[in-house]
């Protein structure tokens, strides 16, 4: 944890403009996850007039439309907050949008690359079709999520650099391109999944956890898990 607290604080950036889908879900489960094992924890919000802090835990960033999404890039870039954290180790955790803009750079709405903020080995750029739908994925058994659920809707397809490795492999809708669905290159994780993504996939929230507290008990399985369970059996 951060070594000027004995909190796990997660930061949640900008919710005024990257919070189209629920994103509020993930910073509550996983603080309920965090609870559950007696991890402490502190939840700041940073709006995008605030700065962002730096010696934060997990930083999440969520969906958003095209234009503020632009505005996102802009201002994190501009404020270096993101990078710094990333690069003394913080968790993040980026959805649709949020990932597009960590990456080394996004298209805009007519598709006009723009810079990101460069903590993941990504390039996103605007596909022929939107991605719409239910999305289902096998993890990379590396980092012992299994399969994971969601809900993409992105126009954006996303080229993986050779620091970055694919998060998954798509069973079900198109994720990066229809064959990898997300990111990750050392704690800095990326995805397209929606839902939001933690509630859906208790062990990704759990991920999370472990990168930054290290060994956490399982807990006993319980709503998070019947609609992980619910939503696979629904989208397969
Ligand atoms: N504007 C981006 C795209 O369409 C991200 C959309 C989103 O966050 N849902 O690809």
């Amino acid at each position: 944890m951060s070594d000027t607290s004995s909190r796990l604080r997660i930061v949640w950036i900008y919710p005024d403009l990257l919070s189209t889908y629920g994103d509020r879900g993930n910073v509550l489960i996983l603080r309920r996850r965090a609870e559950l094992r007696g991890i402490a924890t502190e939840i700041v919000h940073v709006h995008s007039s605030d700065a962002v802090p730096v010696e934060g835990d997990i930083y999440l960033l969520g969906g958003g439309e095209d234009r503020p999404q632009i505005l996102a890039a802009e201002r994190l870039r501009a404020d270096g907050g993101l990078k710094r954290a990333a690069e003394r180790g913080a968790a993040v955790l980026a959805i649709c949008a949020g990932y597009q803009i960590i990456g080394e750079s996004y298209g805009d709405d007519a598709d006009n690359p723009l810079p990101g903020v460069g903590i993941l080995d990504v390039r996103s750029g605007r596909g022929e079709t939107r991605a719409v739908g239910e999305i289902v994925a096998d993890v990379d058994p590396n980092l012992g999520v299994g399969r994971i659920t969601g809900f993409e809707n992105h126009q954006g397809r996303t080229a993986i650099g050779p620091n970055a490795v694919p998060l998954s492999r798509t069973v079900r809708g198109i994720g990066n391109d229809g064959q990898t669905e997300g990111a990750y290159q050392g704690q800095v994780l990326g995805t397209y999944l929606h839902g939001p993504a933690l509630p859906r996939n208790p062990e990704l929230a759990d991920l999370l956890l472990r990168w930054r507290v290290g060994a956490i008990p399982p807990l006993p399985p319980s709503w998070g898990e019947r609609l992980h369970e619910e939503r696979l059996a629904a989208a397969l």
